[in-house]
């Protein structure tokens, strides 16, 4: 069977399982060509216990979106042939409660797609199927928005969201590439969270921009809430 991806609605229902049980088990950690969103970082570097800049350090590669000019981290695969992820052992994946998004929605993939005018966010849902992959051939029925939700991917899809806000703002405001200072303030706040908890608490310089009290409080114990105040510093310095 050649790899395969069709579009499907939320209630299409198709059957898939993994685990050790299935012969491909493991398959599709390697030759690892993986992006990792902000909140991926955050969930990572907490299921580690690490700081983001030692996660960073440790285990990602990064480079700058040649149409964005974004900065983009990637998870750095092992030094060998097969360039396995990092966190893969023969039991299975070592993170698996805080695996990034594009792990948990496999076999799903998602896009949002925001109207400028109306300010409405639709969905589209693709399900691919590749020939290495035997999880089809097994599993209960599921719809889409029950896997989705079985992965535990809502919080995943709504902090990718705010994300996806930010680079669309950037492509409407400042085309092509940063400049250095930006480049460096957009890499802290979405990536290094630790590096921006500090600047904000301990430096004390993120008014005048305005910010929901509550929310702030919460950051201080919470790497979510931050990562949500995070996000919004950077769509204010891009407009
Ligand atoms: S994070 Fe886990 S599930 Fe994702 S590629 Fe690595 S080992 Fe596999
Ligand atoms: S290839 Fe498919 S069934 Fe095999 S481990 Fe990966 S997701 Fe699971």
């Amino acid at each position: 069977m050649d790899n395969d991806f069709k579009y499907v609605s939320s209630d299409h229902v198709f059957r898939f399982s993994c685990g050790p049980h299935i012969s491909c088990f493991n398959e599709c950690c390697r030759d690892l060509n993986q992006f990792l969103t902000p909140y991926d970082i955050l969930r990572l570097k907490t299921s580690l216990k690490i700081s983001s800049e030692e996660f960073l350090g440790s285990y990602t590669r990064q480079h700058t979106g040649p149409e964005s000019g974004l900065p983009i981290v990637h998870l750095r695969p092992n030094y060998d042939d097969a360039l396995t992820c990092p966190f893969v052992a023969e039991e299975g994946c070592l993170v698996y409660p805080d695996r990034p998004s594009s792990c948990r929605a496999y076999p799903v993939a998602r896009a949002v797609f925001r109207n400028r005018e109306s300010g409405i966010l639709t969905e589209y849902f693709m399900l691919l199927k590749e020939s290495h992959c035997q999880g089809f051939q097994s599993g209960d029925p599921i719809s889409v928005k029950q896997w989705i939700e079985s992965q535990g991917l809502e919080i995943y899809n709504e902090m990718n969201d705010l994300m996806m806000e930010i680079i669309s703002l950037k492509n409407q405001f400042i085309p092509g590439p940063l400049d250095l200072k930006t480049r460096m303030a957009f890499h802290m706040a979405c990536y290094d969270l630790d590096a921006f908890r500090e600047k904000i608490f301990n430096r004390g310089v993120l008014e005048p921009l305005q910010y929901d009290e509550r929310l702030l409080l919460e950051a201080k114990a919470d790497d979510a809430a931050l990562l949500k105040i995070s996000l919004q510093w950077i769509q204010k310095n891009l407009r």
